[in-house]
């Protein structure tokens, strides 16, 4: 498979084909519509394998006054300062391009901050070669590619030589085995372009296992907002709880329920973290966070009807 997508991208095949493609560059699911623009203009990613490789201990990720903009107007991040704990969930919420992607994108180096620095265990990562920092980092975003093959291809992606076991375990820890082993060709299911169709919910789940199998100590999500029927969302949000396990983690919530246990929440508008703190202590503050909560609370309970048909 890696041979087909090299010769895919040597050939610089239709850009439409491409158009809703993952692809694990580097060892990172990046988005299709990045890989498009590096492609477009190989100049913009450089390669910097001269780098020193990110040497990971820790897992510490820190924003140091970072400022950023796409071009030359209003920074979409205004001297952004934070710091993602080992091992711990870090959550950023607010609304809808307040910049929150855009610290994912930073952090995986799709973009080079323009004043400040993105530190992981001391060291400055535009300093690192981005192919170290991507092979230590998973990326879940919201759409889910799932490439012509089988299922077993699809999430052994995340690991190349990755054995029957480790697929399988994947797949257990993602909540998917099961719905897999109900398939009549279980694994070997063809998927992706005229493959067998997968619920949203199924998606997510085969990118959650392609993740685990990866093994990287950090974890960057971007939150599904498509609604999931209630069942499918606890499967995800459990596969989700297993990979965040032990990794630090820094998640996009669009439902904040899902993120009530976050060790630490960062409410985000217009490149500003505007409050920060847990769950309980945001919602006595009765600020920003506690609105955008009971804002939330009152459109779940309208569509409660509707998911419950879903
Ligand atoms: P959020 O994830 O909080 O919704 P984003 O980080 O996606 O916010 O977007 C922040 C701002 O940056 C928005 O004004 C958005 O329009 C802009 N933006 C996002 N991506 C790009 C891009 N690739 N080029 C130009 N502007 C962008
Ligand atoms: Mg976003």
């Amino acid at each position: 498979f890696v041979s087909f997508i090299t010769a895919f991208l040597l050939a610089y095949e239709p850009a439409k084909r491409l158009a809703r493609l993952n692809i694990d560059l580097n060892g990172l699911l990046i988005g299709a519509r990045k890989l498009l623009e590096i492609i477009d203009s190989p100049a913009s990613e450089p390669s910097d394998d001269d780098k020193p490789p990110l040497q990971l201990t820790q897992g510490r990720v820190e924003l140091r006054d970072v400022t950023f903009s796409y071009r030359d107007d209003e920074p979409v991040l205004k001297r952004m300062s934070f710091v993602a704990e080992p091992g711990q969930t870090t959550a950023l919420v607010g609304p809808s391009g307040g910049g929150k992607s855009t610290v994912l994108a930073l952090l995986l180096r799709l973009y080079e901050v323009d004043r400040g620095a993105i530190v992981i265990d001391n060291q400055i990562i535009s300093d690192c070669s981005r192919a170290s920092l991507r092979q230590q980092t998973a990326y879940v975003g919201q759409d889910v590619y799932l490439f012509r093959g089988t299922v077993r291809e699809n999430i052994a992606f995340g690991h190349v030589g990755a054995t029957e076991d480790e697929i399988v375990a994947a797949a257990k820890a993602a909540f998917a085995h099961d719905f897999i082993m109900g398939f009549p060709q279980g694994y070997d299911t063809p998927v992706g372009e005229h493959g067998t169709q997968l619920s949203g919910g199924q998606r997510q789940r085969i990118a959650i296992a392609r993740a685990l199998i990866k093994n990287a100590p950090i974890i960057l999500l971007d939150e599904a907002t498509a609604a999931l029927d209630s069942e499918s969302e606890k499967y995800v949000q459990e596969a989700i709880g297993h990979l965040c396990r032990g990794r630090t983690t820094i998640v996009i919530a669009h439902r904040l329920h899902t993120i009530m246990h976050a060790d630490n929440i960062l409410v985000i508008e217009s490149g500003e973290i505007v409050e920060t703190g847990q769950h309980d202590a945001l919602l006595r503050a009765n600020g920003r966070y506690a609105s955008f909560f009971r804002l939330q609370q009152r459109e779940e309970d309208n569509v409660t009807p509707l998911a419950a048909n879903a």
